[in-house]
């Protein structure tokens, strides 16, 4: 059993709702050691950002909070961050939910999904059909892509080959 977390229904949710105070998930990995990081902000930077030669949100952030890592992808050190947003302003591609960094430490909002309780209450909370619980497996032709072993992510991909 997989959570599937729908990023395009996400975010036409905030477009229309952008006050809304989305719930957020949340595991540590071994890979990130840096903090909270939650599954929406580690899917945005591996599915929705364009990965810019130049990142200007790297450029512009005043606490060195955001990287590269070795595959090209944005990684936000949670702990040297001070929510400017700097970074979605100037992300020519509306990259970050507006809501990116709302919840930085609202804790009541962050729920561990390796908990079934908290998850069962993450999905609860969630926007109707934003999240659910699932048997499939990834399929990139309905967009559905595996973010790790629990979770599968439903983005649509940047891709300049044709398809
Ligand atoms: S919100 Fe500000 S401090 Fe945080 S990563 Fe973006 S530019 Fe850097
Ligand atoms: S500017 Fe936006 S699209 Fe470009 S690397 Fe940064 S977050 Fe990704």
């Amino acid at each position: 059993m997989r959570i599937l977390i729908d990023m395009i229904k996400l975010r036409s949710v905030m477009v229309e709702n952008p006050a809304l105070a989305l719930p957020e998930a949340y595991f540590y990995s071994t890979v990130n050691q840096n903090g909270l990081k939650t599954i929406r902000e580690l899917a945005t930077f591996r599915y929705t950002c364009r990965k810019c030669e130049d990142a200007p949100c790297i450029s512009v952030c005043p606490a060195d909070a955001l990287e590269k890592d070795g595959d090209g992808l944005i990684n936000r050190y949670t702990n040297l961050c001070v929510s400017c947003k700097s970074c979605v302003t100037i992300c020519p591609f509306g990259t970050m939910m507006t809501d990116f960094f709302k919840h930085h430490r609202n804790r009541d909002l962050f729920y561990d999904l390796k908990d079934e309780n908290e998850l069962k209450e993450f999905i609860a909370k969630c926007p109707d059909g934003t999240v659910s619980l699932t048997d499939n497996d990834e399929s990139p032709k309905d967009n559905v892509y595996q973010l790790n072993d629990k979770v599968l992510i439903k983005e649509y991909l940047y891709t300049t080959e044709k398809q």
